[in-house]
């Protein structure tokens, strides 16, 4: 029974296209022809394989403007965001292509003979995206898959299909062979859940919630198929008394409240030394009146609505504690919320501990770096954070302190696609980008060869 789903513009509620979701006999058709495709892919020499990613990427960069407007549209992002999200997947891809004719093996001292190691790819690897980045978390999947000689199966999320399906038509256009890059719009329940369960499947990237993830880490075990999870967040901002307090609370907003605060890094919990508290607050609640909630297409927007009305719910229903102050927000149609300062009572709180994934930052004080360290860590979570200090070595002791796995000292940028990007404890397991993410695309093969 074919089943559709009616993409809607979150800013004004507005039916945006109707998708066909794919059932259980046409995902399994795809990942056959994925199977089939990764016969020949795999042997596509390293030269030529680079080469159709680089033109891939070219294809996504000359498109950059219809695929942000496709993902202002589909997902509310900010122009801004949206035209960085598009550039994201080019550079990914070009990153990633020069990996084919580098993906050395090794030669280890045997006696008798010679032994060396190849870098093989899986086979069909399965990319699960969630709907809060659907450009870049898709790329950081398919990208270096590809690279490694692996034919991809992507779905994305429900709500957000536009770019991935758009993706799938510029590989194409790009040269990449039919059935190494396919994108299925479909159901978790349905068509994620069939990555997990089909045999011809080798490795399931999934992005998403730490619930669902369980579930995945769970069903993969099953034939012990390989996984990469990146889950949730309740990442730290801390700010000691000796920084730029000024800057740190300047930074703070976007800090959080980019992409509407639905964003595994979001920086939700604010932790303020208690001698700059009174500071902080004061910068930080002239910047966060002045972030921009608007029309997501206008140049000027600092961030758009939420995704749906169930997110709105959910975020609205952390709303109870204390509020220290608020942005604005338009009224009217969209899934409008303004940005919201909570000062929860204490650290267990419902808006200290859980992931909200909305616009929504709770603000309490420490006394000293031990402290500091200890509220950091008293989380599930363990993905990103930053640290705002002027003390090098108070920098580097917190750094290594603290539990996740993506910081930054005096800035709040944690994702390149050169550097490595995962989380510790809850929020994942394996890392994504960087020049080692090619380890998790393939298996190491030791073959050796007697002297006789
Ligand atoms: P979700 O877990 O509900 O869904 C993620 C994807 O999994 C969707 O494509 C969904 O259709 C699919 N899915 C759902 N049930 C499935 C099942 N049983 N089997 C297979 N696939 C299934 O998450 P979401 O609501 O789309 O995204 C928000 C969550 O993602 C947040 O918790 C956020 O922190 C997390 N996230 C993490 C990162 C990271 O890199 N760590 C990045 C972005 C988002």
């Amino acid at each position: 029974m074919p089943s559709t789903y009616e993409v809607i513009n979150p800013a004004n509620e507005s039916i945006v296209e109707t998708v066909n979701l794919l059932g259980l006999e046409e995902t399994d058709a795809v990942i056959a022809k994925a199977a089939k495709a990764f016969e020949s892919w795999k042997n596509v020499a390293p030269g030529e394989r680079a080469r159709l990613l680089r033109a891939f990427s070219q294809i996504v960069t000359d498109h950059r403007e219809e695929l942000a407007q496709l993902e202002i549209t589909n997902s509310g992002h900010t122009r801004g965001n949206a035209l960085w999200e598009a550039d994201n997947v080019a550079n990914t891809l070009m990153y990633y292509a020069a990996a084919p004719e580098r993906l050395f093996g090794r030669q280890i001292p045997v006696p008798g003979g010679i032994d060396v190691t190849f870098k093989e790819p899986l086979g069909v690897v399965g990319v699960i995206v969630p709907w809060n980045f659907p450009m870049p978390i898709a790329g950081w999947g398919f990208a270096p898959a590809l690279a490694a000689g692996n034919t991809v199966v992507l779905k994305p999320a429900e709500y957000t299909p536009l770019t991935a399906i758009r993706l799938g038509e510029l590989a194409l256009k790009a040269g990449i062979p039919e059935g190494v890059f396919n994108v299925l719009p479909g159901k978790g329940s349905i068509v994620g859940n069939r990555f997990v369960t089909h045999p011809l499947v080798r490795k399931v990237v999934f992005t998403g919630s730490t619930t669902v993830g369980k579930q995945i880490m769970v069903g993969c075990a099953d034939q012990v198929k390989r996984v990469t999870l990146e889950l949730g967040g309740k990442s730290s901002n801390i700010i000691f008394a000796d920084a730029d307090v000024a800057k740190a609370a300047a930074g703070a907003p976007g800090a959080v409240f980019d992409n509407a605060g639905q964003d595994c890094c979001a920086r939700s919990r604010i932790l303020v030394q208690k001698s700059a508290f009174d500071t902080f607050m004061e910068h930080f609640e002239v910047a966060v009146k002045k972030f921009r909630v608007e029309d997501p297409n206008l140049a000027t927007a600092d961030m758009g609505p939420l995704i749906s009305k169930k997110q709105f719910d959910v975020v609205e229903s952390f709303l109870d504690e204390p509020v220290a102050f608020k942005g604005s927000a338009p009224s009217g149609p969209g899934y409008w919320m303004p940005p919201t300062v909570l000062l929860p009572k204490n650290t267990q709180s419902r808006s200290w501990r859980e992931e909200i994934f909305g616009p929504v930052v709770s603000v309490m004080t420490f006394e000293d770096e031990a402290e500091a360290i200890a509220m950091a860590n008293d989380s599930e979570y363990g993905l990103s954070g930053s640290i705002w200090t002027r003390d090098v070595g108070r920098a580097l002791r917190v750094s290594r302190g603290i539990e996740t796995g993506a910081l930054s000292v005096n800035s709040n940028s944690s994702v390149r696609f050169w550097t490595p990007f995962g989380g510790f404890k809850q929020s994942g397991l394996g890392r994504e980008l960087g020049p080692d993410a090619l380890d998790s695309f393939t298996e190491v093969k030791n073959v050796f060869i007697s002297n006789d």
